[in-house]
């Protein structure tokens, strides 16, 4: 691989600012400098050195972002702002996609990857991936709601979701606060189950999905790379 393209694809700028970079002479392969952009380069069996620091190169790449609302979980749209968009350049250009959609105004825990076979998995009906969302509902939510969930609830389109969905109530008021947990993928899964026991879900935020939970330092429309840790724990 050219050497312009390996280190743009690990991070280190556009193919123009890399560039740059091997001119400073400050890039060794296998201890020697290289500056012309275009020697070709094994990443699997050569050491590359920058700055002092071996880097390593990858082909995967596994975000986490604290979604905010207005955005789309789309990767690209004429009008509407994605949050492929919300990603630096450098983490374009392994061309991550979100695992599965939240709503427009839903914030919290989005993946972000280019790993088909994981996306694959996390959305499998088959797999039964727990998803944990914080939701602010308009009216009073009660045991019989829990109860309802447990056992489904029948949806707009006469779709009767499946039992063993965790309702759990944090506050009951006029407006309440709850967590709920499924494992279900329907459109607009969440609100629609509270539209079926007729409430209305005013505020949602997925904090978690499968063993990963949303970093809370992350500030709306933040996002990190997993930890390996964090990687093992959702695949
Ligand atoms: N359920 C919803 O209603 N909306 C989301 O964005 C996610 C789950």
């Amino acid at each position: 691989m050219r050497m312009d393209k390996l280190l743009a694809n690990m991070g280190f700028g556009s193919r123009k600012e890399v560039k740059l970079l091997l001119k400073k002479g400050v890039v060794l392969v296998d201890g020697v400098p290289v500056k012309d952009s275009k020697t070709k380069v094994d990443p699997e069996t050569q050491k590359v050195v920058v700055h002092g620091e071996e880097v390593s190169y990858k082909e995967t790449i596994y975000l986490m972002m604290n979604k905010p609302p207005g955005v789309i979980s789309a990767t690209e749209d004429h009008v509407q702002e994605t949050v492929i968009d919300l990603l630096e350049d450098r983490d374009q250009i392994l061309s991550p996609f979100p695992v599965g959609r939240l709503d427009k105004d839903t914030e919290g825990l989005l993946v972000l990857t280019n790993d088909g076979q994981l996306s694959h998995s996390l959305l499998s009906p088959k797999k039964h991936v727990p998803k944990t969302y914080f939701a602010k509902i308009n009216g009073r939510v009660t045991q019989e709601d829990v109860e309802a969930f447990k056992e489904g609830v029948v949806l707009d389109d006469g779709y009767k979701t499946k039992p063993g969905a965790v309702l759990s109530i944090l506050h009951s008021g006029e407006i309440s606060e709850i967590e709920l947990i499924i494992t279900e993928g329907k459109f607009h899964q969440v609100k629609r189950m509270f539209e079926a026991v007729g409430k209305k879900v005013t505020y949602l935020k997925r904090i978690k999905m499968g063993g990963l939970s949303l970093d809370e330092n992350l500030k709306l429309g933040e996002y990190r790379e997993l930890t390996e840790e964090e990687l093992e724990r959702l695949s």
